[in-house]
């Protein structure tokens, strides 16, 4: 595999508790780095040559202003190209967004800030178009995420297309419970495939506040503080791995083939949710590589 990216989730944490979130993330949950772990991360990620850009993202990221600041400062300074992911609680106005962006302009390559009805209200949808204009006066390079309302999701979206105008929802974690019966349902059969992930050979991977490292949220490939990033991505074997190389071989319906899980619903809204809900059942059996529980609400 040749990794790229390396997103690093600062926390689990957000002010938020958006339906169509698949980190379950929330005011309460557990789960933060400290700047000494973001560190050791950020020194793993030096001894994989093929990574040229750092992500932070969460959760929330400018929760913890300290850590995310200190982690762009780093990550700038070892030659990465930097980015961050937001839902802009912090762009009350433009003036006070100013203030927040400020220390950040000129180390960041990037920032994607979240605009639509999903992040819990038009206010803060505003926010977004607040962030917009402080983010351009002071050059910084920003894109807003819209994600699609579920009447949106159309049978064409389902197996991978996106809707024109947004992101569509992908139907895991939060989103599976919460939203994944507002829409229409297919049969289990047609889910043959992972329609979002280079799971044979990802070049982005997540490293989250506990140090698992994400092929798709809740799918573990390793835990970069028991082993360094640069042994697991050496390591990697998609095909031996319990609940990846049944994916790969043919997707979530193989999975839940594989292990005998059955069906556990009428139908399923996109092939994330099988893939969710089948992993759900064998988190038991695979308490490692399905993980943590951050990432199954539990
Ligand atoms: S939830 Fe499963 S099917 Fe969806 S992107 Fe992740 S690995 Fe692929």
């Amino acid at each position: 595999m040749e990794l790229t990216g390396l997103h690093v989730l600062l926390t689990y944490q957000c002010n938020l508790e958006c339906d169509h979130c698949f980190v379950w993330s929330h005011n309460w949950q557990k789960g933060t780095l400290t700047i000494s772990q973001l560190d050791e991360i950020l020194d793993q990620a030096q001894q994989v040559p093929s990574i040229r850009s750092v992500f932070f993202e969460g959760g929330e990221p400018f929760l913890y202003y300290a850590l995310l600041k200190h982690g762009v400062e780093r990550a700038k300074e070892m030659g990465y190209t930097v980015g961050i992911v937001s839902n802009a609680y912090w762009a009350t106005s433009e003036a006070d967004a100013v203030q927040w962006l400020k220390p950040l302009a000129g180390k960041i390559d990037s920032l994607s800030v979240s605009s639509d009805l999903y992040h819990w209200n038009e206010e803060l949808a505003e926010h977004a178009e607040t962030a917009r204009a402080a983010a351009e006066e002071l050059g910084i390079n920003i894109g807003v995420i819209a994600i699609a309302q579920p009447e949106v999701v159309s049978a064409e979206s389902v197996v991978g297309t996106l809707p024109d105008g947004g992101s569509r929802i992908m139907f895991r974690g939060r989103a599976a419970e919460k939203l994944a019966a507002k829409v229409q349902k297919y049969p289990a059969a047609q889910f043959t495939t992972c329609p979002h992930e280079k799971l044979a050979s990802p070049s982005r991977v997540h490293v989250d506040p506990l140090g698992y490292l994400h092929v798709c949220q809740g799918i573990s490939m390793g835990n970069l503080f028991a082993e360094p990033l640069k042994t697991i991505c050496d390591r990697y074997d998609p095909e031996g791995h319990p609940v990846i190389g049944p994916l790969i071989a043919g997707g979530p319906v193989e999975l839940a083939d594989r292990y005998g899980v059955g069906e556990l619903q009428d139908g399923y809204a996109d092939a994330c949710e099988l893939c969710y809900r089948t992993r759900t059942v064998l988190r038991d059996q695979y308490p490692a590589e399905l993980a943590p529980d951050q990432m199954y609400g539990a």
